[in-house]
């Protein structure tokens, strides 16, 4: 499973979810319902997001979840948890939320991908401000992802 927040799907997640679909069977692209980030979007909207730009991968389902995800993963069956990476700066977080994991749950091994150079500064809460200034998003999230952020961003400007 790949979990996140996904608050809106950029290239970059789209990016490390083909790339695990092609290393495993089936990818569930779980979507958390809370962050301790402030969140522009519902978990509705970000699920559906996240699944119109994935449309057409056979073995992705997008779907959201709530609680521990060591309890999601337990629940659906999922033998791995697939992570991106993009800079030293993610790697303490990920190291310590990953090894908290697996204390508590021994079995269930997390997968990090290395971010693709192209996508490496992207991430959701610097595509929000450039969309809240009404800047371009050509080459930053899908057409579908453009459009509801401009959407949203439209009235506060
Ligand atoms: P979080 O799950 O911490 O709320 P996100 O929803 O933004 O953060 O990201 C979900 C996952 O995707 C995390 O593993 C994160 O490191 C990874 N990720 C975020 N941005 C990129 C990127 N540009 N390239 C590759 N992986 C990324």
């Amino acid at each position: 499973m790949y979990p996140g927040s996904f608050d809106p799907v950029h290239l970059g997640h789209v990016d490390i979810a083909h790339r695990a679909a092609a290393m495993f069977d089936r990818l569930i692209v779980a979507v958390y319902d809370r962050s301790s980030k402030p969140l522009t979007f519902t978990p509705e909207e970000r699920i559906d997001l996240f699944r119109q730009a994935m449309h057409g991968a056979t073995n992705v389902e997008v779907t959201g979840y709530h609680g521990l995800t060591i309890h999601f993963a337990r629940e659906r069956g999922a033998a791995f948890v697939i992570r991106g990476l993009r800079a030293n700066a993610d790697f303490d977080y990920e190291a310590q939320m990953t090894s908290m994991n697996r204390h508590l749950e021994p079995e269930l091994d997390t997968v990090f991908l290395l971010t693709s150079l192209r996508h490496a500064f992207l991430s959701s809460s610097l595509i929000k401000e450039v969309a809240a200034q009404g800047a371009s998003l050509d080459g930053l999230v899908p057409d579908l992802v453009a459009d509801a952020l401009r959407a949203r961003f439209q009235n506060e400007r």
